[in-house]
Formats: C-alpha cells, structure tokens, sequence
C-alpha cells in the first residue's frame, strides 16, 4: 500500500524528479548516471518520453555543449562521497531551458534528482546583463550597504577599472573624502526607502584622479539601482566659466572703479571736490523734468565771494585756492541731500535745490552767508559772499533761470555785498546798504563805544555819498584815511573799555582788531600799488570794517557791558 502510495506520489507530482544509478568507472570513481525512474513532470519538464530515458545515461539527455554539462559529473562525485545533496544550473539548448537541479543520495549506490525551471530567472538576468552592457550611462546596483552587486561596461570605460574591481567592494570606498559624508547622508536616504536625484560627488578613477558623477539612485527591494553620469567636463567648464565670470566680475569692478574715477574727474572739481559746471548741465534737465512732474518747486542759489581778486593779489594764488576750498568746504557742509551744490568756476557757487520754494532757499543762502561771515581765516580774516537766490518759474528753461538768480546775486552785489537778493525781491536785499542807518542792536551799553561807533557809521555814509558822486580818487583817499585813524582811535579806545570792564574775551577781540587793520593796511597797500581798485578797498572799509565789525564782533560784548552798567546804577 505504502508503495503503491508512493509510486502515485513520485508519477503525479508536478515537481519533476529523477531516480538514477551511479556509474563508476575502472578507478572506482563516480563518472556518470543512469536514468532508473522519472516521473510524468519530468517528462513535461523536458519534453521527452520515458522510453527515450530509462537505462539512458544523463549525457544522453545533457548532451554535450549543453552550458553547465561539466557540472554533472563533478556533482555526482560530491553528493557520491560525501552523502550530501548538491544544485547546479544547467542549459539544455533543445529545449531552450534553464533547468535547476538538486542532486541528493539515495542507499545502495543510487541518487535522486529534483528538476526546477529556472529560465524566466536566466532571461530576466540575461537581459539585465544585456541592458547593462548596451546602456552608455554607468549602471550598478548595490545592496542596502552599498555593496556592488553588479556594474555595467561604463563604470570600466568610465573610471578605468576591471568590472571585478568592483564586484563586492563598497561603493563609499571609492568617494573623495571630502564627499563621504555627503554621500553616506544619501547611503542613509537610500535605505529609507527614499530615491535620490542628480546627486554629484567625486569618484576615484584606476589612475587615482577622481571624477565628478551626477547619480540618480533608486531602492527597490533589498536593492539599489543607480545610474550615473561622467559630468567631468561640464563641471570643470561651469568651474571654467565660474572662475571666469568671477575674473570678469573682478574686472568689471575694476572697470566700474575706474569708471567712476573718470566720471567723477569729469564732474568734480579739482580743486574744491565739488561738482562742476558739466555735472550741473548733465543734471539740471533731470531735476527740471521731476519738479515738473511731482509739481515740486525747485531753487537755485548762486554766491559769488566778495572781493576775492583782492585775496589773491594781496596773498597769492596758493592762499586764494586755500580759501575757496575752505568755502567749498563750509558751504557743502550746510548742503543736505536731496540739494547739491557745484563750482561754477573763479570763485562762483551754484547750489540747487528740489522740492524748495523761494523762502525756504533764501534762508538756506542766509544761513551759509552768515557761517561765512563768522568764520576766520587765519591769514585773510573774515571772508564774505553774495547770494542770488530764484526759484524756477512753471515750465522755465534752465537759461532763464539761471540769469534770474544771477541777476539776483549782481543786485547783491551792488547794494554792497555780503547779502542775500532774491529774484522776487527786487529792490530790497537782505543787508541792504544804500544810507547806512544807526541800528537800535548796535547800542552796546557803553555811551562811549556808542558815540564812536555812531561817529564811524556816519563817516562811512559821507564816504559813500562820496563814492556815489564820482568824487576824485585823490579826495576819497584823504577820506579814508581820516576814517582809518578814527577807526584805530576807537579800536583802542574800545580795548581800554573792555580792559576796565574786565571782559573775559578781551583778548581775542583784541585780536580781531588786530587781524582787521593788518588787513586794511594790506588792502591800501595794494589800492596803492594798483593792484586793488579804490571802490574795492572802499567796500572793504565800510562793509568789513566799520558795518561788518560792528554787527559781527562788538555785539559779542554788548551783553557784558550792558550788565556791567546795570551793575553800577544799582549800586549808585
Ligand atoms: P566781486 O566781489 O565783485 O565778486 O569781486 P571779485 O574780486 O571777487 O571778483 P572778480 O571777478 O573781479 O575776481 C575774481 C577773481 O578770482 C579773479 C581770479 O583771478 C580769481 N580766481 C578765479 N579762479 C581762481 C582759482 O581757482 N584760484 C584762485 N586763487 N583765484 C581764482
Ligand atoms: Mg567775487
Ligand atoms: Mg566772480
């Protein structure tokens, strides 16, 4: 029963086996088998009928040429001598199979064998042998830790390896080490099942250069499936062109640098640092066109020093530039964006200003005309300027503005310098000195100095009406002179008050009446060597010395004086 049950077990199975007995050849040595029994799978397996089997030898039925026939004999050795079962793979070309089989003993010199097909694997690893060797990207494929399992021809083309150079060695062993810990950071990825795209690092060639491969990796299963790419030269161009473009970049500063020194020695002034006139003809069309467009006001004033010629021939040249960058320097440093101001040339400024009406821009001028008039020069003392001031009528060309304001300044100018005219304005001007009147503010509170100071005004109107009516140069010298001892006269007359009345700033305004007559001394000198011309050195005297001095210095001390008298009513 049992075997009848086996029997059926063996013939109906769908597992196609075998029965054989072993041949032994002279030596005793295993060589061959015999087909005993096989089932009806084993018929299916490989389309064969029992008859053409039994008593058969396998190379019968594997025959020679069949890929992995050698196989068989060294098989039946094995399993013959050490009684333990052995697989092999074998290719049987009719049939166009790949068949598995176990080989395991039986007793009494016999062996059974168990037959699997096993072609769809072949093919399926045929192909991917196929793929991996017609595909020109790098291909491989690893296991979770990155080992090689199987590499395509590219990698050897690739990176100048043997294939089995890589076979079972660790991906990372062949990364730059400066992009290890890049790539284990994608190994991590990989094995969380996530893929990685254009990923790129340095790989080690044979010779021990190294390469830059763009990866895309893709786990599946206990796999990983990567192809590559040799992005060697597209990266040493973009390295190329970066290197490149930052010389480029380099030299495009370098040629901004350079630019911008061109620009500016063509819009500066070289020797106050100022814009120049050019700058003002590029820009005044811009700034005209902004007003016009936010419906803005836009100023402009002009100043011209007073009596600057002067400066020069007394001092020189070198002292005249000395000031007009001392004056640049002053007037800038009032100037706060958006206005700008430029030198026009000689000793003429023009400072223009957006989004600022007439009134505003005249208290600019003034500001500055007053900072001028309290600075001090070391050599020429006190320096002076005359300011027009306009605002830019609707649709007005930079022309006729630019006269408006000039006009402007001639009227200051004329009306005796060291004033500010606006264009609106055009018979008054700040500072205006037609008939010089006596000024409540100018009463220091010491009846003496206040005579002498009435006294100089006074002289100074009757020199002026002398001027005015064209009297001989010779007959306004005499003029002068008698003012000039009037003026030293009161100048120590003055030091002794201050001296009694114990003002703390005696000293320095004891100074200041040194620098003025040095100053006028200078100025007749050079009124009398022809250098100065008479009106000059007149406007000198009446504007800097008696008015100027009055109004500018003495006013200091007022406060003192003035304390110091009631001090000594109350005491009385
Ligand atoms: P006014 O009060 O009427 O303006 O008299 P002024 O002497 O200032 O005017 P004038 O136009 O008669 O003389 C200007 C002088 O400025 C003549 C010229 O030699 C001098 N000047 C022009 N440019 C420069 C310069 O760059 N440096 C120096 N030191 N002097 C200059
Ligand atoms: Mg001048
Ligand atoms: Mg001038």
């Amino acid at each position: 029963m049992e075997k009848l049950c086996f029997n059926e077990f063996f013939n109906n199975s769908p597992t196609a086996y075998s029965c054989h007995k072993v041949i032994l050849d002279n030596e005793g040595n295993p060589y061959d088998c015999q087909y005993l029994h096989i089932n009806k799978a084993f018929e299916k397996l490989m389309q064969i009928e029992r008859p053409k089997v039994i008593n058969k030898s396998i190379y019968d039925i594997f025959p020679e040429g069949c890929e992995g026939e050698n196989e068989w004999k060294k098989i039946i050795q094995e399993v013959n001598t050490n009684q333990t079962s052995a697989q092999f793979d074998i290719h049987h070309p009719s049939i166009q199979k790949w068949i598995r089989i176990d080989v395991f003993p039986l007793c009494n010199g016999l062996i059974g064998c168990i037959y699997h097909d096993v072609t769809k694997e072949y093919r399926l690893d045929h192909e991917i042998e196929g793929f991996l060797k017609v595909n020109i990207d790098m291909l491989c494929i690893t296991d979770m830790d990155g080992n090689f399992l199987k590499v395509n021809k590219a990698f050897e083309r690739i990176l100048g390896y043997q294939l089995e150079d890589f076979e079972g060695k660790k991906y990372i062993s062949f990364i730059h080490p400066e992009d290890v810990p890049a790539s284990n950071e994608v190994m991590n990825k990989l094995k969380e099942k996530q893929s990685v795209s254009s990923f790129v690092n340095r790989v080690r060639t044979k010779d021990g250069t190294y390469k830059y491969i763009e990866w895309h990796s893709e786990p599946y299963g206990s796999y990983i499936y990567l192809s590559a790419q040799d992005i060697t030269e597209t990266r040493e161009l973009q390295m190329k062109l970066y290197k490149n473009n930052q010389n480029l970049i380099e030299l495009t500063k370098v040629l901004e640098a350079k630019n911008k020194i061109l620009n500016d020695l063509a819009i500066r002034d070289e020797l106050t640092g100022l814009y120049n006139r050019h700058f003002i003809d590029q820009r005044i069309e811009k700034e005209m066109a902004q007003a016009d467009r936010k419906n803005q006001p836009l100023s402009m004033i002009i100043f011209d020093l007073d009596h600057f010629k002067c400066i020069n021939d007394i001092w020189g040249h070198p002292i005249g530039d000395e000031v007009l960058k001392e004056v640049a320097n002053l007037a800038n440093n009032l100037v706060c964006e958006p206005n700008f101001i430029a030198r026009l040339g000689g000793e003429e400024f023009v400072i223009i200003m957006p989004n600022t009406n007439l009134q505003q821009a005249t208290r600019v001028a003034e500001n500055i005309r007053l900072e001028m008039e309290h600075s001090h020069h070391p050599i020429v003392g006190q320096i002076t300027a005359s300011f027009g001031v306009a605002e830019r009528k609707e649709a007005e060309s930079y022309y006729s503005w630019y006269k408006r304001t000039d006009k402007a300044m001639y009227r200051a100018k004329e009306s005796g310098r060291n004033r500010v005219c606006s264009s609106e304005d055009q018979d008054h001007c700040f500072n205006t000195l037609v008939k010089i009147e006596w000024n409540e503010d100018w009463e220091s509170g010491n009846e003496m100095i206040d005579e002498e100071h009435r006294l100089l005004v006074e002289k100074a109107n009757s020199l002026f009406y002398l001027f005015l009516s064209d009297s001989e140069n010779e007959k306004m010298m005499k003029q002068i002179d008698v003012i000039l001892k009037d003026i030293i006269k009161h100048f120590c007359n003055e030091e002794e008050i201050l001296l009694d009345a114990g003002y703390p700033d005696y000293e320095k305004h004891a100074k200041i009446h040194e620098t003025l007559l040095d100053k006028v001394f200078k100025f007749k000198e050079a009124y009398q060597n022809g250098v100065l011309k008479l009106s000059e050195f007149f406007s000198f005297i009446v504007n800097d010395v008696i008015i100027g001095h009055i109004q500018n210095s003495d006013t200091d001390y007022f406060t003192h004086l003035q304390d110091n008298e009631l001090e000594f009513t109350t005491s009385l």
